[in-house]
């Protein structure tokens, strides 16, 4: 197993992966498969500055309980990219002496999905879809525009009324709608209240907590400055397009407002090329 050709997200799910594995089977801790996987992960670390040295796959074990960020494994770049995943760089992946940190899961999970969101999901569809279409289409029609249209759409519109998109998405082309209806879900019943940061939606969860999207968001709300989901609201993104697209679109958005407020006023161009550097 190469991990120095990992991401950052890859580099912690095959870790989490392995620690799971051996949750369900503490006899695993002598076996060749453990081995390897200690092994793989001593040959990346070896020429990082870390907290300690895993010498021994206990010590290893034990960089575990400390949060991401202190490990001194991970780049800075690579937190950051997480943390745009939904982990938060303070994440234990062992929880001292309960084992395996319970909240994992839910971050892994989410982190997972983005991944495959970000590889195989509607906005990557359109991606590929969009630059077919440029390759091979003759005519005036702005593909480009369609693009830059359609993550717009998105991150204008994370809580909708299904009528009212099917309305507004009218003038996309036929393919690109179909992607943007998959982007949407209905909106489930604990999901209360309008995000003020993120546009999303707030849950409850069972024990009366508050939970946006990303740690960001709860910054900027609490139960008096809320407000309910409208009425007329029926559905809303899905949490790993909200993740990948319309959190960083946001950013975006305030970077493009800044550069236009320079006084020399530079040209700026939304995504050329389509995202020829990358997928999202
Ligand atoms: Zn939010």
């Amino acid at each position: 197993m190469d991990v120095k050709s990992m991401s950052g997200i890859e580099k912690l799910l095959y870790i989490i992966e392995n620690m799971k594995r051996l949750e369900s089977d503490i006899t695993l801790f002598s076996s060749r498969e453990f081995k390897t996987f200690y092994h793989a992960m001593k040959h990346d670390m070896y020429d990082k500055v870390l907290l300690f040295l895993p010498t021994t796959p206990a010590k290893f074990l034990k960089l575990l309980e400390h949060p991401l960020e202190a490990w001194g494994y991970f780049s800075k770049e690579e937190i950051t990219s997480l943390e745009e995943d939904g982990v938060p760089s303070d994440l234990r992946i062992i929880d001292g002496d309960n084992g395996l940190n319970e909240e994992i899961e839910e971050e892994v999970l989410l982190a997972k999905e983005s991944l495959r969101e970000q590889r195989s999901g509607a906005v990557a569809k359109a991606i590929e879809y969009i630059r077919q279409k440029i390759k091979v289409d003759n005519t005036d029609y702005d593909w480009q525009q369609q693009y830059i249209d359609f993550r717009h759409f998105l991150t204008m519109n994370p809580v909708m009324n299904t009528i009212k998109r099917n309305r507004l998405i009218e003038h996309f082309d036929a393919k690109l709608q179909s992607f943007l209806i998959s982007c949407y879900e209905s909106i489930p019943s604990q999901a209360k209240y309008i995000c003020p940061y993120c546009g999303w939606t707030v849950m409850q969860t069972e024990k009366l907590k508050l939970k946006c999207i990303k740690l960001a968001c709860k910054a900027h709300f609490n139960l008096a400055t809320l407000e309910s989901i409208p009425r007329k609201c029926d559905i809303r993104l899905k949490e790993t397009i909200q993740l990948t697209t319309v959190i960083p679109t946001k950013t975006e958005f305030e970077f493009y407002d800044m550069l236009l407020k320079i006084p020399e006023k530079p040209s700026v161009f939304w995504y050329p090329e389509v995202e020829r550097k990358g997928s999202l």
